[in-house]
């Protein structure tokens, strides 16, 4: 299961950002993942739930974005929609070779958190 060495990564990043700007704790971490990643997001979600348990953080949501794969096809002109698991690759249309784009993220893309200083 590389969710964990994936959380645990992602953990250690979303601490850095913190420290970055002091002292906090975590609330919030907004993640992209792709459908070709080869990330499954609730395999994801509960292994953040192993890592930030027990720690400072604990408590600290894990908000996945799932980002699916387009398939284009220049020879349409338009994306093509194709069954979750299936890759056609070829236009179901015109028989063009597709072009496949996104679906590969696997980002961090915001850490919200509460900071510690009382104003
Ligand atoms: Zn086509």
């Amino acid at each position: 299961m590389h969710e964990l060495s994936i959380a645990s990564a992602l953990y250690e990043s979303c601490q850095k950002a913190v420290a970055a700007h002091g002292r906090g704790r975590i609330e919030l971490v907004r993640v992209a993942i792709g459908e070709l990643s080869a990330v499954e997001p609730m395999q994801l979600e509960s292994a953040w739930q192993c890592v930030i348990h027990g720690g400072p953080h604990e408590g600290a949501r894990l908000e996945v974005q799932w980002h699916r794969a387009r398939q284009h096809c220049f020879a349409c002109g338009e994306d093509k929609p194709r069954a979750l698991g299936s890759w056609l690759r070829i236009c179901p249309d015109c028989g063009s070779p597709l072009l496949v784009e996104g679906g590969d993220e696997l980002d961090l893309l915001q850490v919200e958190y509460e900071t510690e200083c009382v104003a």
